[in-house]
């Protein structure tokens, strides 16, 4: 079974409990013996976003029987992409459940984590956004981005749009909600844009300085649907080795 290693916990001086994450399985922990050994070979495997093959044993609780390390992602250990990594980590987190198999979900995880390793650092917060609405849209949460969420009109390229602020969608200005924010139809025409554009195009899709206000709108909806502040985002997007958005960029950051 291919996973992600997810979290670590030792237990007693020859065990640890693992968090993976898998198509199949959802996030799910099972027990790793004498893997604290200095001599275990799957201590070095059992490391944060290693990709995995494993087998499992054990009737009851899962016990790791192999593991192979798939890939090691390296590239992880830059300080700009190790955050967005964590960002998007801690949304996976919450959307992917426990014992539950989710495989839109698991090859999304799998996809942002290896553009997270190899987009130019610039271009980080593209891929954040974009992996946020579609993290937002696999779990049901993202209405269609081209129409108003209420009467269906199109949302044109020349008329500015109105996004909610206590749920994901744009609404026309008729029927704009109490405390919604106005977006210039150039700026809200990106959001599905980061939609319907393919993973593997992500890296080069071009933006504008617009885009600093794609991403504020993005990092309320992802409050307003998992209801928490992310830790990593506002530093992920602020990063030294992110060039993107450029400092004073109109709200870039959320805070
Ligand atoms: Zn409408």
């Amino acid at each position: 079974m291919l996973v992600l290693v997810w979290k670590r916990a030792d237990i007693r001086e020859t065990s640890r409990l693992v968090t993976f994450l898998s198509a199949e399985r959802g996030r799910f922990v099972a027990l790793a013996k004498g893997a604290h050994r200095r001599t275990s070979s799957t201590l070095g495997k059992l490391d944060f976003l290693n990709r995995c093959e494993i087998g499992l044993s054990g009737r009851g609780f899962p016990l790791l029987s192999r593991v192979r390390l798939v890939h090691e992602p390296r590239a992880l250990r830059s300080r700009a992409r190790f955050l967005a990594a964590m960002h998007l980590a801690e949304l996976f987190d919450r959307a992917i459940l426990p014992d539950q198999g989710d495989r839109p979900l698991f090859d999304l995880a799998l996809g942002a984590f290896a553009l997270a390793e190899r987009v130019e650092p610039r271009r980080l917060p593209v891929v954040v956004a974009a992996v946020e609405l579609r993290i937002l849209a696999a779990l049901g949460s993202l209405p269609d981005l081209s129409q108003c969420t209420v009467c269906g009109a199109p949302l044109g390229t020349d008329e500015p749009a109105f996004a909610g602020a206590h749920e994901p969608g744009l609404a026309c200005e008729l029927h704009r909600e109490s405390g919604s924010i106005r977006v210039a139809a150039a700026i809200h025409a990106w959001l599905p844009r980061l939609v319907a554009t393919k993973g593997r195009e992500l890296p080069s899709l071009a933006t504008d300085e617009g885009f600093g206000a794609v991403l504020s709108i993005c990092g309320r909806w992802v409050e307003a649907v998992f209801e928490l502040r992310p830790r990593y985002r506002a530093l992920a997007l602020s990063s030294q080795d992110a060039a993107f958005p450029r400092r004073g960029a109109s709200g870039a950051m959320p805070r």
